[in-house]
């Protein structure tokens, strides 16, 4: 459920940023840098350097070109030789089950059916590479937040979408591999994290969906006797922990070959992380384990006036590499070291969506901004080369954000359509590349500033408390908990400041206190407070502050809830009246108290304890 959040808060980006565009404006200027990459030891000749470039056949349809570095304009064939020659070896194709309305307008995203998926898959075989279907069993985007079943397929019994299911799992591959396509693995489902084509919350209904994908592609399999892997994918390796989601799977039986994550930098937490996460399945269950999609941008800049997920006014996101062709390269030789690091079972990544580029290139600083984001506009709509068309509203929860790409800066091809260095980075993964003499490397943007978050309290006053943001181990005492569900620590991700914070998470249901003893002064008023952000505690969840005196006597507290990912709750007790009849030292205690369904997370941080003035 929470990368379900973490979506949203991608998608509100997608929202917010429409029409207002970011940045200062591309120019497209030849930045004359060059990129360097140290070989990667010890990577299979057969390691998957993979990506997936489902929209290609749209965006050429809208009249966008794609150019070598060099400038030389790239026929379909001219493209994937580009691709394959820069290290590219399997190719990513998305398949929606009717991607379009009752009336045969496109939703959009790249019209990624069937036939789309024979025409990109016969470019891609022709160019040597392998290909993998992924299978969406949907009519449009499935994601952590959306696994809307198609619209033939509603009102079924799970039993008979099942049925459905295999039967389009295996017309689909028949037709595929019938037109030539060398499909080499296929993906039952997309970031199945949640749910799985309409069915969510009962591991049985979902898991039966999949045994019913998986059984047709190893009927497919035998009947051709070819080897085609069946791979399953989940994501956000930061907030959900995959042995949960192996752990189901081998209990309802499920058959499948390859566990596969996403990994987006910006939200999914360190690589050594996602490394320990897959390794452990990788060895308990003996599963092929990859990456199937990863990217990262090369500019903040904007090109087809949709504004983009990541942009300059993007805070709280991490941006551990350059923003630069070179940051894609190094985001890639980090990512595939990673899976390497799982062992022999690690096969490789996909990068998502080099080749979405604007259909014409947009810059809103210059004076034809409005009339190119027109033109862009009326051709998404009709080609269905952005990321949804108005005729998705109804069917997907998103939509009514409809327009061109979020992702564009994303691309190993520059605003206008030229190859970027980034192009040949799976290449110098095996060669190794440096820079010639006397050039320069591609210089990186500069990074978007977070604003600085501090901790502020009242003018004078004096935070009471021992070790306020969890830097230490010092002051706070956990008791009263069950399950290993809180440890103060390092999380970049979810500290409001500084560098730890209490962090919780339990896949039981879980409740702890943490508490302080503090000598104050009696007879006076004291403020207590601090900041929660969090997640899928449950309705039932307890979330609250505390603060007693007296022998336990005197007592308050305050609660407050489970808002999201850095959404930032504070709650506060003001002006506690501590020992209204005692002077001298005395002893109070505060306390932070959480009490969460399976599942739940979150972290404090921030913690404040100063005398008051009463009211
Ligand atoms: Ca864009």
């Amino acid at each position: 459920m929470t990368k379900k959040k973490i979506a949203l808060i991608s998608l509100v980006c997608l929202i917010t940023v429409i029409f207002t565009g970011c940045g200062a404006g591309g120019d497209g200027m030849k930045n004359n840098g060059k990129i360097e990459l140290e070989k990667l030891e010890g990577m299979p000749e057969d390691f998957i350097t993979g990506a997936d470039v489902s929209s290609y056949i749209s965006i050429i349809e809208s009249g966008a070109k794609y150019y070598d570095e060099e400038g030389n304009e790239l026929d379909d064939a001219g493209f994937f030789k580009l691709l394959y020659d820069g290290g590219m070896n399997y190719c990513r194709i998305r398949v929606w089950n009717d991607p379009k309305d009752e009336n045969g307008h496109t939703y959009g995203g790249g019209n990624c059916d069937i036939n789309n998926a024979v025409r990109l898959g016969k470019l891609a075989t022709d160019a040597g590479m392998k290909v993998l279907i992924d299978f969406h069993y949907s009519d449009f985007w499935a994601d952590p937040g959306k696994q809307t079943e198609p619209k033939a397929w509603k009102g079924m019994t799970t039993e008979e979408r099942a049925d459905a299911l295999y039967e389009f799992t295996r017309d689909s591959l028949n037709t595929l591999l019938d037109e030539g396509v060398d499909v080499c693995m296929v993906q039952v489902g997309n970031e199945t994290t949640n749910g799985i084509c309409g069915a969510k919350d009962s591991y049985k209904n979902m898991t039966d969906l999949m045994s019913a994908g998986s059984r047709a592609v190893r009927e497919i399999s035998s009947e051709r006797d070819k080897e085609i892997l069946v791979a399953l994918h989940y994501t956000d390796p930061q907030h959900n922990e995959y042995a949960k989601y192996a752990d189901y799977l081998d209990r309802y039986g499920v058959d499948y070959d390859v566990f596969a994550s996403s990994y987006y930098p910006y939200w999914h937490g360190t690589l050594s992380n996602l490394t320990r996460q897959l390794k452990d399945i990788a060895e308990k269950y003996d599963k092929k384990v990859m990456v199937a999609e990863t990217s990262y941008i090369y500019t903040l800049k904007d090109h087809d006036g949709t504004g983009n997920t990541e942009n300059p006014d993007k805070t709280g996101d991490v941006f551990d590499y350059d923003i630069s062709p070179q940051g894609q390269a190094d985001l890639i030789r980090a990512v595939a070291k990673a899976v390497l690091d799982t062992g022999e079972n690690g096969i490789g990544m996909f990068w998502w969506e080099p080749a979405w580029i604007p259909v014409n290139y947009y810059d809103e600083a210059s004076s034809d901004a409005a009339a190119v984001y027109e033109k862009n506009a009326r051709i998404w709509e009709e080609k269905g080369s952005g990321w949804a068309t108005k005729y998705a509203i109804g069917y997907d929860k998103d939509a009514d954000a409809y327009g061109g790409s979020a992702v564009d800066n994303e691309a190993w091809f520059d605003g206008h359509g030229h190859a970027l260095p980034s192009v040949n980075a799976y290449r110098y993964l095996r060669t190794g590349a440096s820079l010639g003499k006397g050039i320069e490397r591609y210089a990186s943007e500069e990074k978007p500033s977070s604003p600085e978050v501090k901790l502020s309290l009242p003018d004078g006053v004096e935070n009471l408390l021992l070790n306020p943001g969890f830097e230490t181990d010092d002051g706070w005492v956990i008791i009263n908990i069950r399950g290993n569900a809180c440890e103060i620590k390092a999380d970049k991700d979810n500290v409001r400041t500084d560098k730890k914070c209490l962090k919780f998470w339990d896949d039981n249901d879980f409740e702890f206190t943490a508490e302080q003893h503090v000598k104050i002064n009696g007879g006076s008023h004291f403020t207590f407070g601090g900041f929660f952000e969090g997640g899928d505690c449950g309705d039932t969840a307890e979330i609250k502050i505390g603060i007693s005196a007296d022998g336990g006597e005197t007592f308050t507290e305050a609660t407050t809830k489970d808002a999201g990912w850095k959404q930032w709750q504070n709650p506060e007790i003001a002006d506690f009246l501590a020992d209204n009849n005692a002077d001298g030292e005395r002893e109070i205690i505060v306390k932070i108290t959480v009490k969460a369904k399976a599942g739940g997370w979150g972290a404090w941080d921030d913690m404040y304890l100063y005398e008051s003035e009463g009211k």
